[in-house]
């Protein structure tokens, strides 16, 4: 059989050691009766064992070398369904049909690393339909996610991402098990979507740009950060102190900022 040509371009670093795939899958827990997702399937690594396990699996590639080779594999499962297409523009409330149980889905993915980010944030555009997700990212993107107030690596992304779901890191993943090995870390994620968010923004808009806003310049002040925006005692009736920086606040007070902001532009 032809041997694959890695592509950079697609962030094809593909798992080849079946200890890591178990631990994956494993703390993805898939039941038979359950409708799966996974986002870039390569060469089948998590992809066969959950064929194995689930009443549907719907797989997203976009990568033309693997269709064939993925269809010639599985293409006779009847709870196989390929998508040879772009996961960052898909439109995931297409997969909605079937059983009750199957209108609910859980994404999955070994994520290209270009793309992890957008590819999230469309994701959570789907977040009323999605169960759960559990993504390898690069270590260093999973400790931004779930990063608390106050520690360095806390930013506009664990904001954002700890605005619509429960966070949570699971393991590390070196780098050798992986062809070819990527230069960095890799771990797990798991990403729970809110049913009911725990502080909900007015206005979601107004509270993506406020984060924003706050993380604009990482070393400057909120009250700097804020100025065009925001009168200090404005941030002031909000119990914030204007001289301290984005990085020491919570989620709770970025959802009062936001509200406040959304009040005075009425
Ligand atoms: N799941 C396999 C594994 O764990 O060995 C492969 C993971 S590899 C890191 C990422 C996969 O995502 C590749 O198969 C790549 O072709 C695919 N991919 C890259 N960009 C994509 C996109 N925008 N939409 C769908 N698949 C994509």
């Amino acid at each position: 059989m032809k041997q694959h040509k890695h592509k950079k371009r697609f962030g094809q670093n593909f798992l080849n050691n079946q200890q890591i795939i178990d631990q994956i899958i494993v703390s993805i827990r898939p039941q038979s009766t359950q409708h799966l997702v996974e986002i870039g399937p390569g060469q089948a690594a998590l992809t066969r064992p959950l064929l194995n396990i689930v009443n549907k699996l719907d797989i997203i590639e976009i990568d033309n070398d693997l269709i064939t080779p993925l269809m010639t594999k599985f293409g006779k499962y009847p709870n196989f369904n390929l998508h040879h297409t772009d996961a960052l523009g898909f439109d995931y409330s297409n997969l909605l049909v079937g059983t009750k149980q199957e209108k609910i889905l859980r994404v999955v993915g070994n994520l290209p690393y270009n793309i992890a980010s957008p590819l999230m944030f469309h994701l959570l555009s789907f977040a009323e339909i999605i169960q759960d997700m559990h993504f390898m990212l690069q270590k260093e993107v999973v400790d931004r996610i779930t990063a608390n107030p106050g520690s360095k690596t806390y930013g506009r992304l664990s904001v954002m991402m700890q605005y619509s779901c429960a966070t949570e890191f699971l393991f590390n993943v070196n780098s050798e098990n992986f062809t070819p090995p990527p230069k960095v870390t890799s771990a797990i994620i798991r990403l729970i979507p809110y049913k009911i968010k725990p502080f909900k923004a007015q206005c979601e808009q107004t509270f993506a740009k406020l984060v924003k806003l706050s993380f604009s310049q990482k070393r400057k002040t909120l009250r700097n950060n804020l100025k065009e925006y925001l009168l200090v005692k404005q941030i002031e009736s909000c119990n914030i102190d204007p001289s301290i920086r984005a990085e020491k606040l919570g989620l709770e007070e970025f959802v009062k900022l936001a509200d406040k902001l959304f009040e005075v532009k009425q």
